[in-house]
Parts: structure tokens; sequence; C-alpha cells
């Protein structure tokens, strides 16, 4: 536990890894699991263990729902939507409050560069947080006039209003685990609604600590619930629980379709965002500098752990061989090393397990023919480390062409025109994002129009915005998250007539 008493971890960190447990948070309370088990979770740099948590299975489930529930027919169902606006800005104080203390420890669960942490995933949070602030008083419904084809003359007062779904099971990836997490919690909060986050079993911290700026931010019990534990237990029970109103999800494609099953015994309302594998596409009128720098962090922000990462790269014939060389250029110098560390650029993946995945797939590669022109092994040494991985020379019908990979591997492939740029980047079962690279504003949007992605990117790359729509075409998903779109998956329609004869 090395990382654990790093004098350059803040002290209100140091002061929360050293619990000896973590505990689940369920009516306002933290709890141990009903079944008394724990598990631990890693810091993926060292491969040692960085806390025990509690490890919530059905039984634990059930009961914060229940809580969840009671909470949604006490003081919260009260509040105003001026006082729900204060609440989530107050939340936000204290997201940017510990900063510095939940940067460090996304570094340290799952990975993630300090820079990438405290630049992306905190400033996001606070924004996202402020965002759906401000939406709670903006919720009403309209008046709408109506005709009734047999009672001619009469007249109705038709209204509608939106209420909250009820109670809503978050059940998020590890990729960004305080950032999915605050992107459901919002919108989910500002609509009037009560959550059972089960965060991913690699990475449960952030969420418990975010389970508890909650009620120091004045959230009343209940609201919020944070159950860590696995996918086949804590997860199905929550996917499958007949008094879970709404699911939201991101992760895998293969769980989006249990997800989907699971849910069909109450018939609850779901939004999934799932795998991707996007394309990154470079015209010969692009700048060229720009485009070298967006293909680097398209394919490896994150180590390539985003479902947006632009993990197939195709780039046309003229641009090809120098742009294939500055990608490479790039993957041999980036500093590898802990998350913690300024220095570092790219840090270990999640985990064990990932780290095998991953080396599977370059392995895969190397056999069904791809060239390997940079990486393609781990590194030596402790933490799951995996070197960034180019490989060229590779044929759309190739496993590291067609699956998500979630590592830090990309493929570049030459192409001679609009059309095959097109058609190949559309020949994918995922749809989530696409990005383009071309001086010629007109080529820009004809692409924008041609590809079938729920994101696409002009001349950037990763780019988000708690305005923003997220989410999939195709099997990358349904439900916009974001943005004004989120309102209409935390809130259900309510239709009003009321006879005026
Ligand atoms: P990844 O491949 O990125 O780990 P997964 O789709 O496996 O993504 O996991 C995403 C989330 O789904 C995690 O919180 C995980 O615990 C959960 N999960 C995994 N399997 C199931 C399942 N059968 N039912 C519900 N949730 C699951």
């Amino acid at each position: 536990m090395q990382a654990v008493a790093s004098p350059e971890l803040s002290p209100a960190l140091r002061e929360f890894l050293a619990r000896p447990s973590h505990q689940l948070l369920i009516g306002g309370k933290r709890l141990d699991a009903a079944s008394a088990k724990t598990f631990e979770t890693m810091d993926p740099a060292t491969g040692r263990v960085l806390a025990r948590v509690a490890e919530a299975d059905a039984a634990d489930v059930e009961r914060a729902v229940a809580a969840a529930r009671q909470a949604l027919s006490g003081p919260w169902s009260r509040l105003s939507p001026a006082e729900r606006e204060r609440l989530l800005h107050r939340l936000a104080d204290l997201v940017e409050r510990e900063a510095e203390s939940l940067a460090q420890l996304e570094c340290l669960d799952c990975g993630k560069t300090i820079r990438e942490a405290k630049n992306g995933d905190l400033p996001l949070a606070a924004a996202l947080l402020r965002y759906f602030a401000g939406w709670p008083t903006k919720i009403h419904g309209e008046t709408i006039p109506v005709s009734v084809p047999y009672y001619p003359g009469a007249s109705f007062l038709h209204y509608t209003t939106r209420e909250p779904v009820g109670v809503i099971g978050a059940i998020i990836p590890w990729n960004f685990p305080l950032l999915m997490a605050v992107e459901r919690l919002a919108p989910a909060l500002a609509c009037g609604n009560a959550l059972v986050l089960k965060p991913a079993e690699q990475t449960p911290l952030s969420a418990l600590r975010l389970g508890e700026l909650c009620l120091e931010a004045g959230l009343p019990e209940g609201v919020v619930n944070v159950v860590p534990g696995f996918g086949p237990t804590a997860g199905a029970a929550l996917a499958g629980h007949p008094d879970v109103d709404k699911l939201t999800f991101t992760g895998s494609t293969e769980v989006g379709r249990e997800i989907v099953k699971a849910s069909a015994g109450n018939l609850k309302r779901l939004s999934l965002e799932l795998g991707g594998k996007a394309p990154n596409i470079v015209f010969a009128d692009a700048d060229v500098e720009a485009a070298a720098k967006g293909l680097f962090m398209g394919a490896f922000y994150n180590q390539g752990q985003c479902c947006s990462a632009g993990s197939r790269v195709l780039v046309e014939r003229p641009l090809f061989e120098s742009l294939t060389a500055a990608l490479v250029e790039r993957a041999k110098t980036v500093r590898q090393g802990p998350g913690l560390n300024p220095k570092t650029q790219m840090g270990p993946l999640v985990s064990r397990q990932q780290k095998e995945r991953v080396l599977g797939y370059i392995e895969g590669g190397v056999k069904e023919g791809a060239r390997l022109l940079a990486g393609g092994e781990a590194l030596a040494g402790e933490g799951y480390f995996v070197k960034p991985t180019v490989f060229s020379e590779a044929k759309d019908s190739m496993r590291i062409c067609r699956e998500e990979i979630f590592g830090p591997v990309v493929v570049v492939m030459p192409f001679d025109s609009q059309e095959e740029a097109v058609s190949r980047a559309n020949a994918t079962d995922y749809g989530l994002v696409a990005g383009v690279w071309t001086g010629d504003v007109k080529r820009a949007h004809r692409m924008a129009r041609a590809l079938k992605a729920g994101t696409v990117w002009v001349n950037c790359y990763h780019f988000v915005d708690a305005a923003a729509p997220w989410g999939g075409f195709k099997r990358s998903g349904y439900g916009r998250e974001k943005s004004q779109y989120a309102i209409d998956l935390y809130t259900q329609l309510k239709s009003v007539w009321v006879d005026l004869n």
C-alpha cells in the first residue's frame, strides 16, 4: 500500500484511504454488506491493494432500492425546484472543493493520469452538476389545444406535466468512474428521482466518496445510494429488480444485452451507452500537425479505454506515410508511469484482466497478418502497463478492426476516395462517434451527414460538454445522456384532461 502512504496525497484522501473498509451507502448510512463480504480494489500502477470495499449483492441492492423508494415519499419530494437547484450547486461546490483529492483518487483507483483527471474528469463533473442544477426550474409541461370529434363544440383544458420516473438504477464502468456517476446522478436528481448507483468493481471508491458529498451537500437520506459489487451479482440484481423504474447503463455491448433481458420483468425504462469502434478519418487537405495530435489523443486518451476511442484511423493516401510516422513517433516517445506522477503522459490499464485482454488482441492482430509498427507488448516491471500500439496493413475484416479493444491499440489504414472512407467508416456494428479532419468546409459537412454515429467531431476529437447530447447509433446503444435530452430520460410525461363544459 505504498501509494497510500505517499506524502503527495492530499490529507483528505489519506484519511479516506486509511479506513479499514469502505462501506456501502444505503439510506444515508454507511453499512457493511449483509453477507459481510468485502473485496479488494487495486492500484493498477503497482498491482497492489489500494482499499477494501464492502461487496454488495442482491440483499444489499434490495435494501438500497427500498431506501430510494422511501426517499421518494419523504422531504425530497416536497423540495421546490429552486431548492433542488441549490442542492446541486452545493454538491458542485463540494466536488470543486475536493477536486484535488478526487482527482488523486481516480488516478489511484483506475490508473488515469493526474493531468487528465484534473483537466478533464473533475471540471467536467462539476460542470455537469451546474448544468443540471439549471434544469429543475425549467422543467415544465405544455397546454395543448385538443379536439374531440364525437363531442362537437365541447371545451377542455389539456395540459402536460413532467414527473420524476422514480427509482433510477445506474450501472457504470471503470474508465471514468466519477464522471459517469455524476453524469447519471445530476440529471436524475435535477428531475427529482432517487438513485441506486452501482460503480464498477474495479473502481468503486470515487462513487462512495461522491455519495458522502451528497449527504454533506444536504441531500436527504436515501436519495443517493451507492452499492459497489460485481456485475453478475449486484449489477444483475439491480437490472432485474421489480421496483427499479429506470436503468441507465454504460458498458460493453454484451452486458448491455444482458441488461435488456434482465429489465424485461417490470419493463423498466432503459438508456444504454455501449461500445464503439470509431473511425478517425484524415483527408489530404487537413492540417497535418493538428491531425497528428488528434489521431494520437483520439486513440490513446485514457490509455484508449474510452468507448469513443478513435481506434480505426483512415488516412487519405497522400498523407498516409507521414501521418503514420508521426503517430508511431508519438507512440514510441510517450512517457508511461503511475498516473499520480505529474510527468506521466500515459498510465496503466485498469486491471490485470484488461491488460491480458488487450495483449490477446495484439497477439491476434499479429497472427492475422497485420504489421506492428509500435508497442505490441507490456512494459516490464510492476503494474498493468501496455505500450501504445500501432498496427498497419490490417484488413477491415480482422478482429482488431472490428471489435472494441478498450486499450491503447490503433490501426492505421489508407484510403483513396471520400466514398471509400465513408463506406469503410460505417462498416461497423457500432456508431458512437466518428472524427473527420479536413480543410474543406463542404466536405466536413458532407461527412458529418454521411457518418452513422451519435457524435461527429470535425477537426477535433474527444470533446464533450454537459450541454451536448451523448449517445450512440446502431449497437452503441440508445438514449442520449447529458444535454436537454437527458431530461426526457429522467422524467415521465403526464397528460391531464379537464372537462370545461
Ligand atoms: P467492461 O467490459 O468495460 O468492464 P462491463 O460491461 O463488463 O464493461 O461492465 C460495466 C458495468 O456493468 C460494471 O459496473 C459491471 O459490474 C456491470 N456488469 C457486468 N456484468 C453485468 C451483468 N450481468 N448485469 C448487470 N451489470 C453487469
